[in-house]
Protein backbone atom coordinates (compact mmCIF):
# COMPACT_ATOMS: atom_id res chain seq x y z
CA UNK A 1 0.00 0.00 0.00
CA UNK A 2 1.43 3.57 -0.60
CA UNK A 3 2.10 5.41 2.36
CA UNK A 4 2.40 9.64 2.38
CA UNK A 5 3.13 11.35 5.48
CA UNK A 6 2.36 14.74 5.84
CA UNK A 7 4.58 17.45 8.32
CA UNK A 8 2.08 19.76 9.69
CA UNK A 9 -1.42 19.43 10.46
CA UNK A 10 -3.01 23.10 10.25
CA UNK A 11 -4.03 24.43 6.95
CA UNK A 12 -2.14 22.77 4.09
CA UNK A 13 -1.04 19.78 5.99
CA UNK A 14 -4.47 18.42 7.29
CA UNK A 15 -6.47 20.08 4.12
CA UNK A 16 -3.81 18.22 1.79
CA UNK A 17 -4.91 14.78 4.21
CA UNK A 18 -8.33 15.29 3.53
CA UNK A 19 -8.48 16.45 -0.39
CA UNK A 20 -6.21 13.26 -0.70
CA UNK A 21 -8.55 10.81 0.96
CA UNK A 22 -11.34 12.08 -0.97
CA UNK A 23 -9.33 11.36 -4.10
CA UNK A 24 -8.07 7.93 -3.12
CA UNK A 25 -9.39 5.75 -0.45
CA UNK A 26 -6.59 3.41 -0.18
CA UNK A 27 -3.54 5.09 0.55
CA UNK A 28 -2.17 4.99 3.74
CA UNK A 29 -1.87 9.01 4.82
CA UNK A 30 -0.46 9.42 8.68
CA UNK A 31 0.11 13.31 9.54
CA UNK A 32 2.39 14.64 12.16
CA UNK A 33 2.14 17.76 14.31
CA UNK A 34 4.53 19.00 17.15
CA UNK A 35 1.69 21.03 18.78
CA UNK A 36 -0.95 19.73 20.57
CA UNK A 37 -3.55 21.21 18.71
CA UNK A 38 -4.56 20.31 14.82
CA UNK A 39 -6.77 21.84 12.43
CA UNK A 40 -7.56 24.59 14.08
CA UNK A 41 -8.24 27.99 12.48
CA UNK A 42 -5.35 30.37 12.85
CA UNK A 43 -7.32 33.26 11.22
CA UNK A 44 -9.84 33.25 13.92
CA UNK A 45 -7.35 33.45 16.37
CA UNK A 46 -7.51 37.21 16.43
CA UNK A 47 -12.02 37.08 17.04
CA UNK A 48 -11.37 34.87 20.14
CA UNK A 49 -9.44 36.81 21.76
CA UNK A 50 -11.50 39.65 20.84
CA UNK A 51 -14.60 37.96 22.39
CA UNK A 52 -16.42 38.08 18.92
CA UNK A 53 -15.87 33.96 19.03
CA UNK A 54 -17.06 32.88 22.06
CA UNK A 55 -16.33 29.12 22.27
CA UNK A 56 -12.37 27.75 21.47
CA UNK A 57 -13.63 24.31 20.45
CA UNK A 58 -15.67 26.44 17.47
CA UNK A 59 -11.81 27.23 15.88
CA UNK A 60 -11.16 23.71 16.32
CA UNK A 61 -12.18 22.14 12.95
CA UNK A 62 -11.23 18.02 13.74
CA UNK A 63 -9.47 16.27 15.85
CA UNK A 64 -7.08 13.27 15.90
CA UNK A 65 -9.91 10.84 16.53
CA UNK A 66 -12.52 12.36 14.15
CA UNK A 67 -10.08 12.54 11.42
CA UNK A 68 -9.02 8.66 12.21
CA UNK A 69 -13.46 8.22 12.22
CA UNK A 70 -14.89 10.01 9.54
CA UNK A 71 -11.18 10.14 7.16
CA UNK A 72 -9.14 7.11 7.98
CA UNK A 73 -6.37 9.97 8.54
CA UNK A 74 -4.35 8.67 11.27
CA UNK A 75 -2.89 12.18 13.03
CA UNK A 76 0.02 12.28 15.60
CA UNK A 77 0.13 15.41 17.71
CA UNK A 78 3.16 16.37 19.88
CA UNK A 79 4.66 14.75 17.43
CA UNK A 80 7.67 16.71 16.26
CA UNK A 81 9.52 15.28 12.60
CA UNK A 82 13.23 16.16 13.34
CA UNK A 83 15.10 14.98 10.13
CA UNK A 84 14.18 13.63 6.71
CA UNK A 85 16.68 11.25 5.17
CA UNK A 86 15.89 11.23 1.29
CA UNK A 87 18.31 8.43 0.24
CA UNK A 88 16.10 6.01 2.75
CA UNK A 89 12.66 7.56 2.29
CA UNK A 90 11.84 8.18 5.92
CA UNK A 91 11.80 10.56 8.46
CA UNK A 92 12.88 10.65 12.20
CA UNK A 93 9.93 11.77 14.62
CA UNK A 94 10.43 13.01 18.16
CA UNK A 95 7.10 11.64 20.11
CA UNK A 96 7.11 14.05 23.17
CA UNK A 97 4.51 12.46 24.64
CA UNK A 98 6.77 9.45 25.64
CA UNK A 99 10.05 11.22 25.15
CA UNK A 100 10.89 8.89 22.44
CA UNK A 101 12.39 8.57 18.80
CA UNK A 102 11.56 6.82 16.25
CA UNK A 103 11.83 6.55 12.54
CA UNK A 104 8.54 6.15 9.50
CA UNK A 105 9.03 5.58 5.43
CA UNK A 106 7.34 7.00 3.00
CA UNK A 107 6.92 6.60 -0.62
CA UNK A 108 5.55 10.54 -0.46
CA UNK A 109 6.09 13.35 1.84
CA UNK A 110 4.58 16.69 1.93
CA UNK A 111 6.18 19.53 4.07
CA UNK A 112 3.51 22.16 5.49
CA UNK A 113 5.05 23.21 8.35
CA UNK A 114 4.48 27.09 8.59
CA UNK A 115 6.43 29.68 9.47
CA UNK A 116 7.20 31.11 12.55
CA UNK A 117 6.89 35.01 13.63
CA UNK A 118 9.96 37.10 13.66
CA UNK A 119 11.21 38.62 16.51
CA UNK A 120 12.46 41.83 16.29
CA UNK A 121 16.74 43.03 17.62
CA UNK A 122 15.03 45.53 20.79
CA UNK A 123 17.60 46.38 23.19
CA UNK A 124 15.93 44.80 26.13
CA UNK A 125 13.16 43.22 25.17
CA UNK A 126 13.94 40.42 27.03
CA UNK A 127 12.97 42.03 30.26
CA UNK A 128 9.28 42.55 28.86
CA UNK A 129 6.06 40.51 28.64
CA UNK A 130 6.32 39.24 24.93
CA UNK A 131 3.83 37.00 22.80
CA UNK A 132 3.47 36.29 19.49
CA UNK A 133 0.46 35.36 17.68
CA UNK A 134 0.83 31.71 15.97
CA UNK A 135 -0.43 28.77 17.24
CA UNK A 136 -3.53 27.78 18.98
CA UNK A 137 -1.40 27.57 22.07
CA UNK A 138 -0.10 31.06 21.81
CA UNK A 139 -3.97 32.31 21.61
CA UNK A 140 -4.49 30.89 24.98
CA UNK A 141 -1.30 32.21 26.63
CA UNK A 142 -2.36 35.63 25.42
CA UNK A 143 -6.36 34.89 26.48
CA UNK A 144 -4.85 33.65 30.06
CA UNK A 145 -3.02 36.90 30.29
CA UNK A 146 -5.67 39.21 29.24
CA UNK A 147 -7.65 37.57 31.97
CA UNK A 148 -5.84 37.80 34.20
CA UNK A 149 -5.43 41.29 33.72
CA UNK A 150 -8.31 43.05 32.47
CA UNK A 151 -6.79 46.79 32.39
CA UNK A 152 -3.67 46.09 30.78
CA UNK A 153 -1.43 47.98 28.10
CA UNK A 154 -0.81 46.40 25.45
CA UNK A 155 1.64 47.74 22.82
CA UNK A 156 1.59 46.04 19.10
CA UNK A 157 4.75 46.24 17.38
CA UNK A 158 3.35 46.18 13.49
CA UNK A 159 0.84 46.81 11.71
CA UNK A 160 0.46 44.26 9.05
CA UNK A 161 -3.08 41.98 8.98
CA UNK A 162 -1.93 40.37 12.81
CA UNK A 163 -1.26 43.95 14.15
CA UNK A 164 -4.78 45.61 12.86
CA UNK A 165 -6.45 42.62 13.45
CA UNK A 166 -5.36 42.58 16.83
CA UNK A 167 -5.34 45.94 17.87
CA UNK A 168 -9.09 46.02 17.17
CA UNK A 169 -9.60 42.94 19.08
CA UNK A 170 -7.45 44.06 22.08
CA UNK A 171 -9.63 47.32 22.03
CA UNK A 172 -12.68 44.93 22.31
CA UNK A 173 -11.39 43.06 24.93
CA UNK A 174 -10.94 46.80 27.15
CA UNK A 175 -7.24 47.03 27.07
CA UNK A 176 -5.45 50.22 26.05
CA UNK A 177 -3.63 49.72 22.77
CA UNK A 178 -0.39 51.45 21.01
CA UNK A 179 0.09 50.37 17.76
CA UNK A 180 3.80 51.11 16.42
CA UNK A 181 4.71 50.69 12.98
CA UNK A 182 7.89 51.00 11.58
CA UNK A 183 6.77 51.71 7.79
CA UNK A 184 5.61 55.12 7.03
CA UNK A 185 2.12 53.88 7.39
CA UNK A 186 -0.19 51.09 8.54
CA UNK A 187 -0.30 48.11 6.17
CA UNK A 188 2.04 48.92 3.51
CA UNK A 189 0.79 46.54 0.85
CA UNK A 190 -1.77 49.47 0.68
CA UNK A 191 -0.56 52.72 -1.05
CA UNK A 192 -0.38 55.68 1.25
CA UNK A 193 -3.66 57.29 0.79
CA UNK A 194 -6.23 54.45 0.82
CA UNK A 195 -3.78 53.36 4.04
CA UNK A 196 -4.61 57.09 5.39
CA UNK A 197 -8.12 56.13 6.07
CA UNK A 198 -7.11 53.27 7.83
CA UNK A 199 -5.43 54.91 9.67
CA UNK A 200 -7.85 57.62 10.36
CA UNK A 201 -10.12 55.23 11.57
CA UNK A 202 -7.87 53.20 14.06
CA UNK A 203 -6.87 57.39 15.51
CA UNK A 204 -10.84 57.32 15.57
CA UNK A 205 -11.26 54.40 17.53
CA UNK A 206 -9.16 55.25 20.27
CA UNK A 207 -5.60 53.39 19.04
CA UNK A 208 -2.41 55.31 19.99
CA UNK A 209 -0.73 54.89 16.72
CA UNK A 210 3.35 55.42 16.38
CA UNK A 211 4.09 55.58 12.28
CA UNK A 212 7.56 55.58 10.85
CA UNK A 213 8.78 54.85 13.87
CA UNK A 214 10.10 51.41 15.92
CA UNK A 215 11.28 50.69 19.74
CA UNK A 216 14.55 51.05 20.48
CA UNK A 217 14.60 49.98 23.93
CA UNK A 218 12.84 48.55 26.97
CA UNK A 219 13.49 49.33 30.17
CA UNK A 220 14.30 47.06 32.82
CA UNK A 221 11.26 47.34 34.58
CA UNK A 222 9.87 45.63 31.24
CA UNK A 223 6.83 48.19 30.88
CA UNK A 224 8.56 51.11 29.84
CA UNK A 225 9.23 51.35 25.87
CA UNK A 226 11.81 54.25 24.04
CA UNK A 227 10.47 55.08 20.55
CA UNK A 228 13.16 56.03 18.10
CA UNK A 229 10.83 59.41 17.72
CA UNK A 230 11.85 59.67 21.27
CA UNK A 231 7.95 59.41 22.52
CA UNK A 232 7.96 56.78 25.43
CA UNK A 233 5.08 54.31 26.12
CA UNK A 234 4.04 52.02 29.12
CA UNK A 235 2.59 48.68 28.19
CA UNK A 236 2.25 45.67 30.13
CA UNK A 237 2.90 43.84 27.23
CA UNK A 238 3.90 43.23 23.64
CA UNK A 239 2.12 41.15 20.95
CA UNK A 240 5.13 41.06 18.12
CA UNK A 241 3.62 41.12 14.50
CA UNK A 242 6.21 41.91 12.38
CA UNK A 243 6.24 39.16 10.19
CA UNK A 244 6.87 35.64 9.66
CA UNK A 245 10.22 33.07 8.64
CA UNK A 246 9.50 29.64 6.79
CA UNK A 247 10.36 26.79 9.20
CA UNK A 248 12.72 25.51 6.12
CA UNK A 249 15.14 23.87 8.50
CA UNK A 250 14.21 20.30 7.87
CA UNK A 251 14.09 20.77 3.41
CA UNK A 252 17.54 23.17 4.09
CA UNK A 253 19.26 19.73 6.12
CA UNK A 254 18.20 17.51 3.38
CA UNK A 255 19.27 19.95 0.83
CA UNK A 256 16.13 20.29 -0.71
CA UNK A 257 16.38 23.44 -3.10
CA UNK A 258 15.51 26.94 -1.52
CA UNK A 259 14.69 29.91 -4.11
CA UNK A 260 15.90 33.61 -4.27
CA UNK A 261 12.92 34.69 -1.58
CA UNK A 262 13.79 32.34 1.21
CA UNK A 263 10.78 29.57 1.17
CA UNK A 264 11.56 25.71 -0.11
CA UNK A 265 11.18 25.92 -4.01
CA UNK A 266 8.57 23.83 -5.82
CA UNK A 267 7.09 23.27 -9.21
CA UNK A 268 3.40 24.10 -10.11
CA UNK A 269 2.56 20.15 -8.85
CA UNK A 270 4.26 21.38 -5.83
CA UNK A 271 7.06 19.23 -5.44
CA UNK A 272 10.28 20.39 -4.45
CA UNK A 273 13.40 18.95 -6.54
CA UNK A 274 12.81 15.70 -5.21
CA UNK A 275 9.83 14.34 -6.45
CA UNK A 276 8.85 12.21 -4.04
CA UNK A 277 9.00 15.14 -1.57
CA UNK A 278 6.13 17.96 -1.91
CA UNK A 279 5.83 21.35 0.00
CA UNK A 280 3.03 24.04 0.53
CA UNK A 281 1.79 26.41 2.19
CA UNK A 282 3.54 29.61 3.72
CA UNK A 283 6.68 27.46 4.07
CA UNK A 284 7.06 27.54 0.28
CA UNK A 285 8.22 30.32 -2.86
CA UNK A 286 4.84 30.64 -4.95
CA UNK A 287 5.03 31.95 -8.61
CA UNK A 288 3.39 34.92 -8.62
CA UNK A 289 0.04 35.33 -11.20
CA UNK A 290 0.77 38.45 -12.32
CA UNK A 291 5.06 38.95 -13.17
CA UNK A 292 5.08 34.79 -12.82
CA UNK A 293 8.32 35.77 -10.87
CA UNK A 294 8.89 33.67 -7.15
CA UNK A 295 7.29 34.85 -4.32
CA UNK A 296 5.88 34.21 -0.93
CA UNK A 297 2.32 34.51 -0.09
CA UNK A 298 1.63 33.21 2.99
CA UNK A 299 -2.00 33.21 2.87
CA UNK A 300 -4.59 30.84 3.55
CA UNK A 301 -6.55 30.39 0.37
CA UNK A 302 -3.20 29.80 -1.01
CA UNK A 303 -2.35 26.93 1.37
CA UNK A 304 -5.77 25.19 0.55
CA UNK A 305 -5.08 25.50 -3.44
CA UNK A 306 -1.72 23.97 -3.01
CA UNK A 307 -3.04 21.71 -0.74
CA UNK A 308 -5.33 20.50 -3.78
CA UNK A 309 -2.55 20.98 -6.45
CA UNK A 310 -0.50 18.45 -3.99
CA UNK A 311 -3.37 15.77 -3.58
CA UNK A 312 -4.04 15.52 -6.93
CA UNK A 313 -0.64 15.02 -8.17
CA UNK A 314 -0.19 12.03 -5.66
CA UNK A 315 -3.51 10.65 -6.62
CA UNK A 316 -2.29 10.73 -10.30
CA UNK A 317 -4.45 13.20 -11.48
CA UNK A 318 -2.48 16.55 -11.95
CA UNK A 319 -3.64 19.93 -12.03
CA UNK A 320 -1.08 22.95 -12.19
CA UNK A 321 -0.86 25.53 -9.19
CA UNK A 322 -1.11 28.47 -11.48
CA UNK A 323 0.41 31.23 -8.96
CA UNK A 324 -0.93 33.72 -6.82
CA UNK A 325 -2.58 36.62 -6.42
CA UNK A 326 -2.20 37.71 -3.15
CA UNK A 327 -5.67 38.86 -2.49
CA UNK A 328 -6.09 39.99 0.91
CA UNK A 329 -8.65 41.66 3.22
CA UNK A 330 -8.52 42.68 6.56
CA UNK A 331 -11.38 44.65 9.08
CA UNK A 332 -9.80 47.59 11.43
CA UNK A 333 -13.08 48.23 12.85
CA UNK A 334 -15.67 49.61 10.76
CA UNK A 335 -13.13 50.22 7.72
CA UNK A 336 -11.87 47.31 5.86
CA UNK A 337 -8.85 46.91 3.01
CA UNK A 338 -8.70 44.56 0.78
CA UNK A 339 -5.85 44.17 -2.23
CA UNK A 340 -4.31 42.36 -4.89
CA UNK A 341 -1.27 41.75 -6.61
CA UNK A 342 1.32 45.04 -6.75
CA UNK A 343 1.61 48.33 -5.48
CA UNK A 344 2.80 51.33 -6.51
CA UNK A 345 6.37 50.66 -4.72
CA UNK A 346 6.67 47.21 -5.84
CA UNK A 347 6.02 47.80 -9.19
CA UNK A 348 8.56 50.74 -9.23
CA UNK A 349 10.98 48.09 -7.65
CA UNK A 350 10.35 45.40 -10.89
CA UNK A 351 10.77 48.02 -13.50
CA UNK A 352 7.31 47.43 -14.50
CA UNK A 353 5.94 50.58 -16.30
CA UNK A 354 2.46 51.25 -15.16
CA UNK A 355 -0.86 53.68 -15.48
CA UNK A 356 -3.19 54.18 -12.17
CA UNK A 357 -6.90 54.43 -12.53
CA UNK A 358 -8.10 55.36 -9.20
CA UNK A 359 -12.27 55.92 -8.33
CA UNK A 360 -13.72 57.43 -4.87
CA UNK A 361 -17.90 57.14 -4.32
CA UNK A 362 -20.25 55.45 -2.58
CA UNK A 363 -20.47 51.79 -2.63
CA UNK A 364 -24.62 52.23 -3.30
CA UNK A 365 -26.90 54.41 -4.31
CA UNK A 366 -26.17 57.65 -2.45
CA UNK A 367 -29.84 58.24 -1.02
CA UNK A 368 -30.01 54.71 0.07
CA UNK A 369 -29.25 54.81 3.72
CA UNK A 370 -25.82 53.59 4.71
CA UNK A 371 -23.68 54.94 1.98
CA UNK A 372 -20.40 54.95 2.42
CA UNK A 373 -17.04 55.77 0.56
CA UNK A 374 -15.36 53.34 -1.10
CA UNK A 375 -11.56 54.01 -2.71
CA UNK A 376 -10.53 51.77 -5.56
CA UNK A 377 -7.40 52.58 -7.44
CA UNK A 378 -6.02 49.80 -9.57
CA UNK A 379 -2.76 49.51 -11.25
CA UNK A 380 -1.94 48.49 -14.86
CA UNK A 381 -0.47 48.01 -18.07
CA UNK A 382 -0.29 51.07 -20.17
CA UNK A 383 0.43 48.69 -22.89
CA UNK A 384 -2.94 46.23 -23.15
CA UNK A 385 -5.02 46.93 -20.18
CA UNK A 386 -3.28 44.13 -17.92
CA UNK A 387 -4.32 44.31 -14.29
CA UNK A 388 -0.95 44.24 -12.30
CA UNK A 389 -2.78 45.47 -8.98
CA UNK A 390 -5.88 46.64 -6.98
CA UNK A 391 -6.35 48.36 -3.41
CA UNK A 392 -9.59 48.76 -1.86
CA UNK A 393 -10.58 50.60 1.39
CA UNK A 394 -14.27 51.64 2.35
CA UNK A 395 -16.80 50.36 5.14
CA UNK A 396 -19.03 48.45 2.89
CA UNK A 397 -18.94 46.47 -0.23
CA UNK A 398 -15.07 46.09 -0.47
CA UNK A 399 -15.23 42.30 -0.40
CA UNK A 400 -17.33 41.86 -3.20
CA UNK A 401 -15.33 44.48 -5.40
CA UNK A 402 -11.88 43.04 -4.66
CA UNK A 403 -13.44 39.34 -5.39
CA UNK A 404 -14.73 40.65 -8.47
CA UNK A 405 -11.24 41.88 -9.57
CA UNK A 406 -9.80 38.96 -8.11
CA UNK A 407 -12.18 36.78 -11.08
CA UNK A 408 -11.41 39.49 -13.81
CA UNK A 409 -7.16 39.04 -13.33
CA UNK A 410 -7.90 35.14 -12.86
CA UNK A 411 -9.75 35.09 -16.47
CA UNK A 412 -7.25 37.52 -17.51
CA UNK A 413 -9.72 40.08 -18.05
CA UNK A 414 -7.89 43.75 -18.51
CA UNK A 415 -8.99 46.50 -16.63
CA UNK A 416 -10.98 47.94 -19.78
CA UNK A 417 -13.01 44.70 -19.56
CA UNK A 418 -14.45 45.62 -15.95
CA UNK A 419 -16.67 48.61 -17.63
CA UNK A 420 -18.53 45.13 -19.34
CA UNK A 421 -18.79 43.31 -15.77
CA UNK A 422 -22.82 43.11 -15.90
CA UNK A 423 -23.26 43.52 -11.81
CA UNK A 424 -26.68 42.78 -9.85
CA UNK A 425 -27.98 46.54 -9.25
CA UNK A 426 -30.56 47.25 -6.88
CA UNK A 427 -29.76 51.21 -4.50
CA UNK A 428 -29.24 49.12 -1.75
CA UNK A 429 -26.05 47.14 -3.53
CA UNK A 430 -24.54 49.40 -6.28
CA UNK A 431 -25.38 51.91 -8.48
CA UNK A 432 -26.26 51.08 -12.23
CA UNK A 433 -22.42 51.87 -12.99
CA UNK A 434 -21.07 50.40 -10.32
CA UNK A 435 -17.23 51.46 -8.78
CA UNK A 436 -15.67 48.55 -10.74
CA UNK A 437 -17.48 49.83 -13.99
CA UNK A 438 -16.36 53.21 -13.61
CA UNK A 439 -12.57 51.90 -12.88
CA UNK A 440 -12.85 49.91 -16.39
CA UNK A 441 -14.09 53.36 -18.07
CA UNK A 442 -11.54 55.98 -16.66
CA UNK A 443 -8.84 53.32 -17.47
CA UNK A 444 -10.61 53.51 -21.03
CA UNK A 445 -10.34 57.40 -21.37
P1 LIG B 1 0.13 26.38 9.42
O1 LIG B 1 -1.34 26.45 9.22
O2 LIG B 1 0.77 27.37 10.32
O3 LIG B 1 0.51 24.93 9.86
C1 LIG B 1 1.83 24.52 10.08
C2 LIG B 1 1.85 23.48 11.19
O4 LIG B 1 3.04 22.70 11.08
C3 LIG B 1 1.89 24.10 12.57
O5 LIG B 1 0.81 23.65 13.36
C4 LIG B 1 3.22 23.64 13.15
O6 LIG B 1 3.18 23.38 14.55
C5 LIG B 1 3.49 22.37 12.37
N1 LIG B 1 4.91 22.02 12.29
C6 LIG B 1 5.94 22.83 11.98
N2 LIG B 1 7.10 22.14 11.98
C7 LIG B 1 6.79 20.86 12.30
C8 LIG B 1 7.56 19.68 12.47
N3 LIG B 1 8.88 19.68 12.28
N4 LIG B 1 6.93 18.53 12.80
C9 LIG B 1 5.57 18.51 12.98
N5 LIG B 1 4.80 19.61 12.85
C10 LIG B 1 5.40 20.77 12.50
N6 LIG B 1 -4.52 34.01 6.06
C11 LIG B 1 -5.53 34.48 5.31
O7 LIG B 1 -5.56 34.22 4.12
N7 LIG B 1 -6.53 35.24 5.86
C12 LIG B 1 -6.55 35.55 7.19
O8 LIG B 1 -7.47 36.23 7.66
C13 LIG B 1 -5.48 35.11 8.00
N8 LIG B 1 -5.44 35.41 9.30
C14 LIG B 1 -4.44 34.93 10.07
C15 LIG B 1 -4.42 35.25 11.41
C16 LIG B 1 -3.42 34.77 12.24
C17 LIG B 1 -3.39 35.14 13.67
C18 LIG B 1 -2.41 33.91 11.70
C19 LIG B 1 -1.33 33.35 12.57
C20 LIG B 1 -2.41 33.58 10.35
C21 LIG B 1 -3.42 34.10 9.53
N9 LIG B 1 -3.47 33.79 8.16
C22 LIG B 1 -4.48 34.30 7.39
C23 LIG B 1 -2.42 32.98 7.51
C24 LIG B 1 -2.84 31.52 7.38
O9 LIG B 1 -3.22 31.05 8.61
C25 LIG B 1 -1.67 30.72 6.81
O10 LIG B 1 -1.42 31.16 5.50
C26 LIG B 1 -1.93 29.21 6.79
O11 LIG B 1 -2.20 28.74 8.07
C27 LIG B 1 -0.71 28.48 6.21
O12 LIG B 1 -0.86 27.10 6.30
P2 LIG B 1 0.40 26.16 6.55
O13 LIG B 1 -0.10 24.77 6.55
O14 LIG B 1 1.49 26.55 5.63
O15 LIG B 1 0.91 26.55 8.00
Amino acid sequence: KKRVLVIGAVAGGATFASQLRMLDDKIEIIVFEKNATMAFANCGLPYYLGGFVKQQDHLIAATPQSFQKDRNIEVRIQHEVIAIDRDQKKITIQDHIKDTRYDETYDSLVLSPGVTPVVPQIEGLSHANCYTLRAYEDMLKIDEYVEEKPESSVCIVGAGFIGLEMAENFKARGLTVHLVQRAGHVLNMLDVELANTIEDELKEQGIHLYTDTTIDKVDQNGTTLHLANGKIIEADFLLLAVGVKPNKQLAEQSKLDIGETGGVKVNRYMQTNDPSVYAIGDVIETIDFITGSPKRVPLAWVAHRQAYVAARHIASEPIEFKGALGTAICKVFDVTGALLGHNEKSLREKNISFKTVSHESKQHAGYYPGAEKLMIKVHFSPKDGKIYGAQIVGKDGVDKRIDIIATAVSAGLTVFDLQEIEIAYSPVYSSPKDPINMIGYKAMK
